[in-house]
């Protein structure tokens, strides 16, 4: 039998036209448009591509939108003043800036100096900290649209056995502990991890984070598992694929997430969601 698809491009699609709604709704009642800065330090071209996408996001759902470009070869001290500018104006409710930094910038300091209720990515220690604590505010966008996700299938999340593959603080560590906040019995597994196929294969929820194109083969996976793929692996022939290898693993699984068209979307949906969550935090509503 063949997984049900679940289409990240549609539900993105819907979660856009929600906060597009909301947005209307506040300018109608006279508050100004959530705000987003994003700041993009060199010229990556991956970057590019996912700084235009949130961007034009941003335009369609009636924020505000900036992005600051600066050179590879700006100084960190520089950045760390322009972060501070950033947190500073009133009419900015998010700052995002795009990763990876380049070399000589540390992503760490650049992270901790964005406030906390500008945060918008959810990486900054304060905001993971709330979440592994159950009170999440601001929370990290992919591990929140992957939750979103599993929330579609209308399968209870509760006691299931998880597993994450992948321990980055981006995806796989929040994703563990948005997971452990629903309920599930979460795993976290990384490139260290024994007898990996075997734990993948007790495991009802799959979600792969690593990076290596097709990882996931179809006899890892129990059968009418949930299996959402994160990856996004350009290969040689500038086609994309996941972690999982799709064609096996959904004659397996009971639901699998595409790619591209899966996770993605989801990604920048839930950065307008929270942005706008930041608009609201900021007027005292959040
Ligand atoms: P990352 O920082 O490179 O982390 C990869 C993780 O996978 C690490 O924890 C690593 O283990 C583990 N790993 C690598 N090879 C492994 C193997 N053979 N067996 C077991 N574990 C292995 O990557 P990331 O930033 O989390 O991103 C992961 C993937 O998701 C990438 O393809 C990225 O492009 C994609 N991504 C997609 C979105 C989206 O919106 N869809 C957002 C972010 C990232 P160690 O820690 O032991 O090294």
């Amino acid at each position: 039998m063949s997984a049900q698809i679940l289409d990240g491009k549609s539900i993105a699609a819907d979660i856009r036209e929600q906060v597009r709604m909301q947005v209307e709704q506040r300018t109608a009642a006279g508050q100004r448009p959530p705000g987003l800065v994003v700041v993009l330090v060199g010229d990556n071209p991956a970057s590019q591509v996912y700084v235009r996408n949130k961007q034009l996001a941003c335009e369609k759902a009636g924020f505000h939108s900036e992005l600051i470009e600066l050179p590879a070869d700006t100084s960190e001290t520089a950045l760390l003043d322009l972060i501070d500018d950033l947190n500073g104006r009133e009419d900015v409710d998010g700052i995002l800036v795009q990763l990876p930094l380049p070399p000589g910038i540390d992503e760490h300091a650049v992270t901790e100096r964005i406030l906390p209720s500008k945060d918008v990515d959810g990486f900054h220690p304060y905001n993971i900290g709330r979440l592994a604590l159950r009170m999440p505010l601001l929370r990290p966008c992919t591990p929140k649209g992957v939750m979103t996700l599993l929330g579609r299938t209308g399968i209870s999340l509760e006691g299931q056995d998880a597993i994450v593959l992948g321990q980055s603080n981006i995806v796989g560590r929040p994703m563990f502990l948005e997971l452990l906040a629903a309920r599930c019995t979460p795993t976290v597994c990384h490139s260290r991890t024994r007898d990996l196929p075997e734990k993948v294969k007790r495991a009802d929820i799959v979600v792969a984070a690593v990076g290596v194109p097709n990882f996931v083969q179809g006899d890892w996976v129990k059968p009418g598992a949930i299996v959402i793929d994160v990856g996004i692996n350009r290969l040689e022939d500038g086609s994309l694929c996941g972690d999982v290898a799709f064609e096996a693993v959904k004659e397996v699984a009971g639901w699998i997430t595409p790619v591209p068209g899966g996770v993605g979307p989801m990604t920048v949906a839930t950065l307008l969601q929270n942005t706008l969550q930041a608009a609201e935090l900021h007027a005292g509503r959040g």
